[in-house]
């Protein structure tokens, strides 16, 4: 038996996280959860710490440290708080893997952390690249770290490359679903409730994810995330609406031979192998049945109607730290929709208006991805009314 993997789970409490537990729950003979943290929801975590026993735990939002220190007295595990706790929390010795499930920019920087750590990642926080990607994959070189995608689209491009790394890739397609909008007008998005834009078609994700699916943000961050990944131009990267989600991606080679992976949509597929890769572990998850699927279909995205998508190959046109202005701008621009101030259509407006009047820095080191960050934040803060 070789050692269990010490696992750390950033984000234990969201929807990754949860899968995440429930995926190290089935092999207790593979990994040994080390530490997991929460942002706010302080009883989900008490009541993950008291069942999964990890080491450490920590609590982001420090107004809660002392109701978790309480309620965890008579455990054997640390209790931290805050958002520097959670960045070295990843550099304990007992670590191998870093999940990275946080939402938004708060993971840029405990993944930085983790990587100068020499933790191998599972990057689910998708934000993290989309910010400074060419910072993170820099410093993973550097570092000898690998990164190991969750994102489903891209861990299908990764489990395409098994055993073709030393061939070159000619282009990629990550699949959409297309949202609950697919095949809307314009006019018609921009009366959309957000209980309506909060239900997906095929997954079952986290408020901010589910909202930037519907509006196309989601691929628009996937594009610039396999960039990154995969070490590719923008013009090597498409995006193919399936609104089946069976076909997770797929890999164009120089021969033109096209790989794809498939299954059921289940992102504890992905999760499990970017904690496993190389090797599969078996599981009782339900199988694709054809006769379930007759038709896969396939058509092209509506840019027009969803602009965002436009909006990320701008950013990745412009480079230097444009991406993260655009990804500041649509974290405050859905946050705003989430608590009823904006309407749907706004977000792409203000993701727009964004990008187009806050200066890019080019050759970014990490302070300027801070003030991009900042800088991008307050001027979509004063597009919302
Ligand atoms: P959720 O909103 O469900 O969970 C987010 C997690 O991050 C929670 O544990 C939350 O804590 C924590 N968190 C939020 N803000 C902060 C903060 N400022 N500091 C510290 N912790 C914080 O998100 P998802 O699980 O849906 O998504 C996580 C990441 O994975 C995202 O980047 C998303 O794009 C990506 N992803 C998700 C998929 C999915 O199926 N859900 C699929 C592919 C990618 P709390 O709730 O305690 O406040
Ligand atoms: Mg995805």
């Amino acid at each position: 038996m070789t050692q269990k993997k010490g696992i750390a789970i950033l984000g234990s409490t969201g929807s990754i996280g949860t899968q995440a537990l429930e995926v190290l729950e089935s092999y207790p003979d593979h990994f040994d959860l080390q530490v997991i943290t929460a942002g706010k929801n302080a009883d989900l975590l008490i009541t993950q710490a008291i069942k999964h026993q990890p080491n450490s735990v920590v609590i982001t939002d420090e107004s809660q440290y002392l109701y978790v220190k309480e309620a965890l007295k008579n455990q054997d595990i640390h209790v931290y708080a805050g958002a520097e706790a959670l960045c070295q929390v990843v550099e304990s010795s007992e670590v191998h893997v870093v999940l990275t499930a946080l939402v938004g920019y708060a993971g840029l920087k405990p993944t930085l952390r983790a990587i100068e750590a020499k933790k191998t990642i599972a990057l689910a926080n998708k934000e993290t690249l989309v910010v400074a990607g060419e910072l993170v994959t820099k410093m993973a070189r550097e570092h000898g770290v690998n990164i190991y995608p969750v994102d489903s689209e891209h861990s299908a491009i990764f489990q395409c490359l098994v055993g073709e790394f030393h061939n070159p890739i000619e282009k990629i397609y990550l699949t959409a679903s297309g949202g609950p909008f697919r095949g809307w007008s314009a006019e018609q998005l921009a009366s959309v409730t957000r209980a309506q834009a909060l239900k997906h078609p095929n997954w079952s994700m986290g408020a901010k994810i589910t909202i930037d699916s519907a509006t196309l943000m989601n691929k628009g961050l996937e594009v610039i995330e396999a960039k990154w990944l995969f070490n590719l131009r923008p013009d090597q990267i498409d995006v193919i609406v399936h609104p089946q989600s069976i076909v997770h991606s797929l890999v164009q080679f120089e021969d033109g031979s096209m790989k794809a992976q498939m299954g059921l949509p289940d992102m504890k597929l992905p999760i499990q192998f970017a904690l496993t890769y190389p090797d599969r572990l078996p599981t009782t998850f339900p199988r694709f049945n054809f006769m379930d699927y007759p038709q896969l279909t396939f058509e092209a995205p509506s840019r027009d109607v969803f602009r965002n998508l436009g909006l990320a190959y701008d950013a990745m046109d412009t480079g230097g730290t444009a991406a993260c202005i655009l990804n500041a701008a649509n974290e405050v621009a859905v946050e705003a929709y989430l608590n009823d101030q904006i309407h749907f259509t706004d977000i792409a407006r203000i993701n727009e208006a964004t990008l187009n009047a806050v200066q890019s820095q080019s050759t970014p080191v990490y302070e300027d991805f801070v003030r991009s960050d900042e800088e991008a934040r307050a001027f979509a803060r004063g597009r919302i009314k």
